[in-house]
């Protein structure tokens, strides 16, 4: 019994320092993470106010996570003009699925797109979607995001007068207000076709940009601007039409060939 309490007395003892060093490093790693608090605390309340940007949509459009720390900026508004993009400028490995109209509604889409873990960007025109806008509410809540594309798909609204365009985006605009409850903040012209008239009524209607495409997807055919492969960056084209995913099979084949990921436009944006 006696031994015994020798022995843990003389363990106890061994492991003084052992405690010691401990204690001393539990102290340091306190002190030190006050002082961090201390001086971030400082530094933030040391920080100015951030400016809030002139038009009024938020500067990041989609909550959704994002894999990529977005890098690209998108062109500024000049001369009252929105900028056209058809690619982001970076070199991180992604693009951009954007699919338009709005003309065939399967029931089966929504799923195809989230059993392939796609999200995209949505340019609908009223002309398509207005007999069935509640078709659309699964995509919503699958987190695309529907961005305006006109209420008339006028393939000819680019030759008309500033007003009949500002009629065609506002209204647009308003109506997916009323259809899903987000303001759309992209634009993509019917057929791609815009002169600088389109980009003053797009600035206008509080469009940000509008948005081109550097390849497009059409029966099963992949189309390139340039080249005979995606860049990162790269916005391609899609179209809600029978072969729908067909045109999704070669988007997967051409990423992947590619080697991009899908994130979306909004996350960057
Ligand atoms: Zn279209």
């Amino acid at each position: 019994m006696v031994q015994k309490t020798a022995t843990t007395k003389r363990q106890i003892a061994q492991s003084k320092p052992l405690l010691v060093g401990m204690v001393l490093i539990v102290l340091c790693i306190g002190v030190g993470a006050g002082a961090g608090v201390y001086v971030a605390n400082y530094l933030f309340a040391q920080a100015p106010e951030p400016i809030p940007p002139s038009v009024s949509v938020p500067r990041r459009l989609s909550k959704a996570p994002v894999v990529s720390e977005p890098d690209a900026v998108i062109p500024p508004i000049v001369d009252g003009m929105v900028p056209e993009i058809q690619r982001l400028e970076t070199k991180q490995p992604v693009a951009f699925l954007t699919i338009d109209d709005g003309g065939v509604r399967q029931p089966d889409f929504p799923q195809y797109l989230r059993q392939n873990n796609l999200k995209a960007t949505l340019f609908l025109a009223n002309a398509f979607i207005e007999k069935d806008p509640k078709y659309f509410r699964a995509f919503v809540r699958d987190g695309h995001v529907i961005e305006n594309h006109t209420l008339g798909h006028d393939l000819a609204m680019s030759t008309k007068p500033i007003a009949y365009q500002q009629q065609q985006i506002c209204g647009m605009s308003d109506q997916l207000v009323e259809y899903y409850g987000r303001r759309p903040a992209l634009f993509r012209a019917p057929g791609g076709r815009y002169t600088d008239i389109t980009r003053r009524a797009a600035q206008q209607c509080n469009m940000r940009a509008i948005v081109g495409w550097k390849a497009t997807i059409d029966y099963g055919v992949m189309r390139y601007q340039e080249g005979t492969m995606l860049k990162p960056g790269d916005i391609v084209l899609l179209h809600f039409r029978d072969g729908f995913k067909t045109d999704i099979d070669v988007y997967i084949k051409e990423t992947s060939r590619a080697g991009l990921r899908t994130e979306l436009l909004e996350d960057w944006l």
